[in-house]
Parts: C-alpha cells; structure tokens; sequence
C-alpha cells in the first residue's frame, strides 16, 4: 500500500537524496498520510534520519535543510511514503522505525500480524518501544539478531514475522550495506549503472534505469555500492513502460490525463490481438492453455472494487457471446465461500496492481483447490501476474491516479477480447464474432468523440450539480455494473457527496424513496435491447420531480424530454457500450471533485494498490 524506494551507489552522489525524494514522490499514490527517510553520512559517521507528517512536500523541505547544512552524500539511503494500517498518523509512527540503540532503520510495508506478541517478548526482554506501529517491531527482532552483520540479522528475524511485508534496512554499525526483503507485499531491485535501486513499484525508478529484477516471497537481497546477492539467481527484466508514462503530461491530475488516454487504453489493450477476419482474438499469455479453456465448463471471476465491476461487465458478455455459466464475487467474499469447482472450472483474476492482497488471497485459495487460474493484470511482473498460470496484460502504462479510469477501460476491453476467443471455441458464429471484433476495431474512435464533443457539456453539468450531496446511478444489464462504478468514482473522488449505484429495476423496490428535487438520479441509458425497460424508470423518477442526468446514444431525442441534462455516445453493440457509457461518468466524477476542492489524484483515506487484506 505504501511506498518504498531504497538507493545505493558505487560512487558517493551528491544527488542522492534529492534522487531519492523524487523517485518517493513517484510512489505518492500508494499511500500519502506520512514520509520519511534515513541515509548514512559518510561524513559524520552516523545514520541521519527526518520524518514528517503529511504529504511528501513536508519531507521535502526537511530534505532540503539536511542537504543545505551538510552537503552530503546519502549512501545508502531508504525512503517511505505510508498508507497508515496500525497507528494514527503522525511524525512518530512514519517511517523509518529503528530499534533501541539507533542502529537498525527500517521502512516496511504491509502489516506484522503477530506484532502483539512479539512486542510483548521484546518488551519483555528490555525493548523500549517508540511507536504505535506493527512495524517497529521488526526493526527490534533485528537488533535482537544483529551481530555486526545485517543481513544475517535480518535472514533470523523474518521467519518470526506472521503477515506481509516489503522491507528495505540500513545499519548504522554494518554501514555499507542495504538489505531487502519481500512476503506477500511487492518488491523490486532495479540495476543503473553504478547504481542499484529498491522499489515498490517500477514507477519509482524508470527514470533511472528499466532493468529490474521482482523479488519473490522470502527472497532477501543484500546490496553493497559494488554488487548485490540474492538467495536465487534471477535474470534481469526490461520494464516496458516510459518515464512520460509516470509524469502528467502538461494535464492538471493524473486522473485527467489518465482519463483522456482511455482511447488509446482500448487501442493498447487489443494492438495484435483482435483477428477480425476470424472474429476472435489472439491472447499470447493463454497460448498455453487455449485447449484448457476450450473445455471450461464454469468461470469464476474475482477481484475488488472497480476490477469487480468490470468482472460484472465480463460476466453479461460471457454468458451471452461465450455460452459460459460464470460467478463473480468480491475477493474478500469470495476465498470464504465454498464454490463448487470441478476440473473444468477457471478462475479469471483482474487486478491493476497485480498485488491486491484480497484478489491474491482468493488467487491462493482456488490454486490450492487446483483450479486453472488467469489473471487481467496490467503491472507485468506482479505476483498475481506470476501466481496465476496464464493470463492477460493490459498493456496501458502506469495508472498514477488513485481511482482506476483508463485501467477499467482497458479491463472492459479484455473482456470483450476473452468473450470473442472463448465464444468463437464454442457457439459464437463466425458473422457475429466478426461484428463484434469490427465494433471493437471502431471503437478507439467513438471514445475519442466522447472525450472532445462532449467534454465542455459534462464540466458544465458537474458546475450544475456539485453542491448536491446525494446522488443515485441506474443501469441495467450491461450498464447495471456501470452505475455501480460510475457512483463509486464519484464518491472516491468527490466525497464527501455520498453516491449509490442500482439496477435500474431495482429502484421501485425502495430507493424511489429518495427520489425529490434534491436527490439527482444519473442514469445510464444506451438504445440497447433494455432501452424501454429503462426510459420507463426515468419516467417514475421524473414523476417525482428529481433532477435526472443521462447517458444516451446519440440521436436518441426522446430522452432529452425526460431529463434534464443527456450527455451522448455514439452507437456501437449492445454488449461494448459499457466501455463507451462509462468515460463520461468518469470525467463527471473528476470535474466533481476538482468542484469540491478535493485532490483527486490522491483521495483521502485510499490508496492505489490496495495490498492489506
Ligand atoms: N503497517 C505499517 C504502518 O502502519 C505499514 C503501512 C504501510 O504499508 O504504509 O505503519
């Protein structure tokens, strides 16, 4: 959930610690309530550590004043940025935590389980306890170990740690040195020249270099200015992504520039995929396991939040186009239940990060059950990317905004592929697959239009309507899972309006109760083969007086006697016009809470990959 950036150089670097500060702030989504760092002064002979609560600018300018007042090397040097789990925010429970003697300094991310009773025998054994954090007690199990040799310590202290963890350590009496260590919680070591860097996630350091080696589960890597050693030996890995990915691009947030790249997204997503004349798809990652799939039965889909709704998307395409029984569930619901599985079920995990701790959870479970599992990760390299035997990447860059936009699109896309390979083995005819494919070849262009055409009207009705704090989304069928996270962007990023997502034919069953000139109703309303069943459901709303917003297909003039605001899409089939419906809530949700004054791209209390359970 936090960020982690560790840096040690061959040649003592002026720059380091202003590198270093830089590449945190690359790591700012992650988890943005504290900040710190710790370097050894080759100058004083110590270990310098500053901390500060709140956004990394705070850090900054102590960073700015350590430099200032010393003019030193920072070597080696670890980061932080911390997405709170255990203790409030403050200066005292950021990062780095060190033990007793101010030896030990550690960043972590992840949480120690067990961190009750192993402070409890620490205290015991004389251990003077300086936060309120989980983490404090790892820095303690390694003084308790350390003799002189850090990773030795550290290789002794974590088989006592119950829960995840990414770590980076510095010693003050072991000083050349960095150690790293990695369960359940991502990791990555990238290789500069003369330099060696510690990440979280690749984000961080592709200024620097794109060579990276992913740490595995109880790996340990000790790096010195000169070389590095791991348990295993790995090849090094090319990241794919550029640095222009990470940065804003001349846009005010990442989620608005995220948002106008989900065109492209959906172009990214299918490049040399789509097999139009064939009307199917290609997917190199399931190669390996296409006669498998051929013979599936059942598809279980899990994931979390906005992954989850595109997993809703995925299972009305499924079943339709694909002829497959398909469930989906919540990841943290879904690895309590008991779903009945044969040989021939799929698990299908969908993840941004790659890393989120439910999806993961969930992921371990059915793999356990030895069910086939396939991912829809967009970080290569991830562990669900990893864990899963097959899957698909989403190929669209870094998403830095916290609410996933262009990640969804994308998801939404790969979807739509899935269905044409899966439908194509089994019922799907040729005349159909091919339509599909050509409305999915068109549709790069459609989004576009939305995003020019209609972009100044959805900024004008957020100006409308962001001083009402309720509001209710309906869709049905394919759009039902569109209102759903149509009104979950909205509340991430404009809180604290509260907003409610419906199946449309759900309303009359009780939040028509709500409806009165105070209580907007967004609704989502395609000419799709549900198109009546829908524009009744505004109709009732309208009976009752609320300010109705809706999403049609252009040319529809009807809707626009019924609501009071209709922002267009261009037509396109029935089972695509999800990923064309959802691009203007997305810049709806973004245009509210720039209104509100909220930072969208780091919402409070969230955080991009979202690796605690
Ligand atoms: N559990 C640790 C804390 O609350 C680390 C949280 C994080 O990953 O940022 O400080």
């Amino acid at each position: 959930m936090c960020g982690i950036v560790g840096y040690i150089a061959r040649k003592q670097n002026p720059n380091s610690l202003k590198l270093g500060i830089e590449a945190l702030k690359r790591l700012e989504y992650r988890g943005y309530d504290s900040a710190g760092f710790a370097f050894w002064d080759e100058s004083k002979k110590d270990i310098f550590c500053q901390k500060a609560a709140g956004r990394i600018t705070a850090l900054e300018e102590k960073a700015n004043i350590a430099v200032n007042a010393v003019a030193l090397s920072a070597n080696p040097l670890i980061l932080h940025t911390r997405w709170a789990t255990h203790g409030g925010v403050s200066e005292s429970n950021a990062h780095p935590h060190c033990d007793c003697q101010n030896n030990i300094y550690l960043v972590h991310n992840g949480i120690v389980e067990n961190y009750k009773e192993l402070k409890e025998v620490l205290q015991g054994e004389g251990h003077q306890f300086r936060s309120e954090t989980d983490t404090e007690v790892i820095a303690h199990l390694v003084e308790k170990f350390f003799q002189g040799n850090l990773e030795e310590a550290v290789r002794k202290a974590l088989p006592l740690i119950k829960g995840s963890y990414g770590i980076a350590v510095i010693a003050k009496n072991d000083p050349q040195k960095l150690v790293a260590a990695r369960l359940s919680s991502p990791l990555l070591l990238g290789l500069g020249e003369n330099e060696y860097f510690v990440a979280s996630d690749p984000s961080a350091i592709i200024a620097h270099t794109n060579k990276v080696i992913y740490l595995d589960d109880n790996e340990i890597v000790t790096i010195t200015p000169d070389n590095f050693s791991i348990l295993k030996e790995k090849k090094p890995e090319e990241i794919e992504w550029k640095l222009e990915d990470a940065q804003k691009g001349g846009y005010p947030h990442f989620m608005l520039k995220e948002i106008m790249e989900e065109p492209e997204a959906i172009e990214n997503s299918m490049k040399g995929r789509l097999l139009t004349e064939d009307g199917t798809a290609r997917l190199g990652g399931l190669q390996d396991i296409v006669t498998r799939l051929r013979r599936a039965k059942r598809m279980l889909f899990t994931a979390c939040g906005t992954a989850f709704y595109a997993s809703l998307v995925g299972r009305y395409m499924f079943e339709e186009y694909a002829g497959i029984p398909v469930e989906a569930d919540v990841a943290s619901e879904f690895r309590y239940r008991k779903p009945i599985i044969d040989e021939n079920t799929v698990l299908l995990c969908v993840s941004q990060s790659g890393e989120t701790a439910d999806t993961l959870a969930a992921l371990k479970e059915m793999k356990m059950k030895g069910v086939l599992t396939v991912g829809v990760v967009n970080v290569v390299g991830s562990t669900i990317a990893r864990e899963t035997d097959a899957g698909v990447y989403n190929h669209i860059g870094p998403e830095m905004g916290v609410a996933s936009t262009k990640a969804f699109i994308s998801q939404l896309t790969v979807m739509a592929l899935l269905t044409l390979l899966l439908g194509r083995q089994r019922n799907l005819s040729l005349v159909k697959g091919q339509r599909i494919a050509q409305d999915l070849q068109a549709l790069p262009e459609k989004a576009r239009i939305i995003l020019t055409q209609e972009a100044k009207k959805i900024k004008e009705i957020a100006e409308k309507y962001y001083q009402y704090n309720n509001f209710i989304y309906l869709g049905r069928k394919y759009n039902y899972p569109i209102a759903l996270e149509g009104a979950l962007k909205l509340k991430e990023i404009a809180y604290p309006i509260h907003a409610e997502g419906y199946a449309s034919g759900e309303m009359k069953h009780g939040p028509i109760a709500l409806a009165d000139q105070n209580f907007p109703f967004v609704f989502i309303a395609p000419q799709d083969s549900v198109y009546e069943k829908v524009v009744s459901n505004m109709e009732e709303v309208k009976a009752r007086r609320a300010p109705i917003i809706a999403i049609a297909t252009e040319g529809d003039e009807r809707i626009k006697t019924i609501a009071d605001d209709v922002i267009y899409i261009p037509k396109t089939s029935e089972m695509l016009t999800p990923i064309l419906s959802v691009m203007p809530l997305h810049l709806f949700a973004y245009h509210m809470g720039v209104l509100r004054g909220n930072d969208v791209d780091k919402p409070r209390n969230l955080a991009k990959s979202v690796t605690v359970e």
